[in-house]
This record gives structure tokens, C-alpha cells and sequence, in this order.
């Protein structure tokens, strides 16, 4: 997408890094232009409303001026923020997977408001309204994966086409279920109980606005959330830093 030399967007802040002596280089993803970086000079010495705005976690509204191939940013003014002092590690990880998993999947000045809204929302669910954290992760990488064309096949089994069951198989390479009676061979294959088979159907189904309104027991929860993170895994090849930090400081 072609940019004017100045123009407003809103943004997360996902990724901050010092340069030079005074100045900062800052990720965005933003509602309009996807993947978006910016210098903000001078960020580190002012304790400004400007530098609030800036920071790691921060969703704000933003004036950015373009010169050449580089981004500045004159205005900033925050709508939100995820980040507190003294948060709870394994929030802050799982908050900077979910930029991670953006900076990943989604491309520069390239828009995705679905995926925008997705991370926001997690965040929001984590940080402010204290959801258990692998539920939020497991909602988080399944429909990332669902918006990004990782799509499984989860409405019945793919043999003979048997929607309900006590348990199903899932294979995670090639997205299939299939049932216990079509299954000759389970290696390799996952076990999806009532419980977890339902949740992922409602995460990759359900409309955006009834994604995060279901409840699953924790344990149930945590087991999801293994599967989720190894079919993001396993469709996209990609290793994620964030996630080893992540799973080395839970005890799931
Ligand atoms: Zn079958």
C-alpha cells in the first residue's frame, strides 16, 4: 500500500529496540498499513506522554511522517496499554509470543483487522480480565492458524463422515479427523476427547464476537493448548523464540 508523507494510524506497539543513543526503533502493527517501523527520536530521554505511547505493549493512536524508506513518528497518544509494571511473567511472554506470532504472520503495509483484532482481544482477556492464560493461547494460535489459511478439517471424520463421537483422532499433519472405527492406525495421531474437539470447533467456527465466550475445565484447557501450539508448529514450521522462553517458565 502506497503511504502519504504524513498520515495517522492506530497501532500495537510489538517490538522496541534502542538505537544509537537517544532514539528508538519501534514495530507497529497497525490497522491500515499491517507491519509498520518507526524511529521515535529522543524516546528514551523524555518520560513524555509521546514515550508512553511508544512503548512495548502499547496500543495507541499515531502521526507518522515518511521520508524516503524511513518512518518517524511526530504524535503519539496511547488507547490502550497492556503492559504494567510488575506484571506477571508469564502473562508478559505469552503477550510478547502473541506479537511475535504478528510479526510473523502478518506482512509489512500489508492490513489484516481480523488478526489485529484477535491479538488486542487475547491481550485484553489476559492482562485485564485475568482469563486463564493457556485457554487464551490456545484460542489465540488456533484461529491465527484458521485466519491463515493453516484451516484443519475438523466438521467430521474423513472417512466416513461421523460428526460425534467420544473420541476422535486428529491428524495434525494434514489437518483430518477421522473416528475410532475408520482408524487403523493411531500413530502419529492426537486424541481429541468431547471437551477438546468441541473447543477447537467452536475457536476455528464461532463468530469473532462469541470467540472467547466458552469455559473448559483448566486441565482441559492446558491439554488444548498443547495441541493448538503443535499445529501451529507443525503447519508453518516456524520456531518461535518467544515460545521456548514461554514454556520454559510454566510448569503445564
Ligand atoms: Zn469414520
Amino acid at each position: 500500500m502506497e503511504t502519504q508523507l504524513h498520515f495517522t494510524t492506530q497501532g500495537l506497539v510489538i517490538k522496541e529496540m534502542n538505537v544509537g543513543e537517544n532514539d528508538r526503533l519501534i514495530t507497529l502493527f497497525t490497522k491500515e498499513y499491517g507491519i509498520l517501523k518507526a524511529y521515535v527520536a529522543g524516546a528514551k530521554s523524555i518520560k513524555s506522554k509521546r514515550s508512553a505511547a511508544c512503548s512495548l505493549l502499547t496500543y495507541s493512536s499515531f502521526t507518522v511522517t515518511r521520508k524516503g524508506e524511513n518512518y518517524r513518528i511526530t504524535e503519539a497518544e496511547t488507547i490502550s496499554s497492556f503492559f504494567s509494571m510488575g506484571m506477571d511473567v508469564e502473562i508478559l511472554s505469552l503477550c510478547q509470543y502473541f506479537c511475535e506470532l504478528s510479526s510473523v504472520f502478518v506482512g509489512s503495509m500489508i492490513p489484516n483487522e481480523e488478526f489485529l483484532r484477535l491479538i488486542l482481544n487475547s491481550m485484553h482477556f489476559l492482562t485485564k480480565e485475568k482469563k486463564f492464560p493457556p485457554l487464551i493461547k490456545a484460542i489465540t494460535e488456533f484461529r491465527i492458524a484458521v485466519i491463515s489459511g493453516y484451516s484443519p478439517n475438523l466438521v467430521a471424520c474423513d472417512s466416513c463422515g461421523k460428526f460425534e463421537d467420544d473420541i476422535f483422532f486428529f491428524n495434525m499433519e494434514n489437518g483430518s479427523l477421522i473416528c475410532k472405527d475408520c482408524t487403523e492406525n493411531i500413530e502419529g495421531k492426537t486424541v481429541l476427547d468431547r471437551t477438546t474437539l468441541s473447543a477447537l470447533r467452536h475457536i476455528a467456527f464461532s463468530e469473532f464476537k462469541k470467540l472467547y465466550s466458552f469455559e473448559i475445565p483448566e486441565k482441559s484447557a492446558i491439554s488444548l493448548s498443547k495441541i493448538t501450539q503443535k499445529y501451529l508448529n507443525l503447519q508453518t514450521d516456524y520456531k518461535f523464540k518467544t515460545l521456548d522462553f514461554l514454556n520454559s517458565i510454566t510448569t503445564y
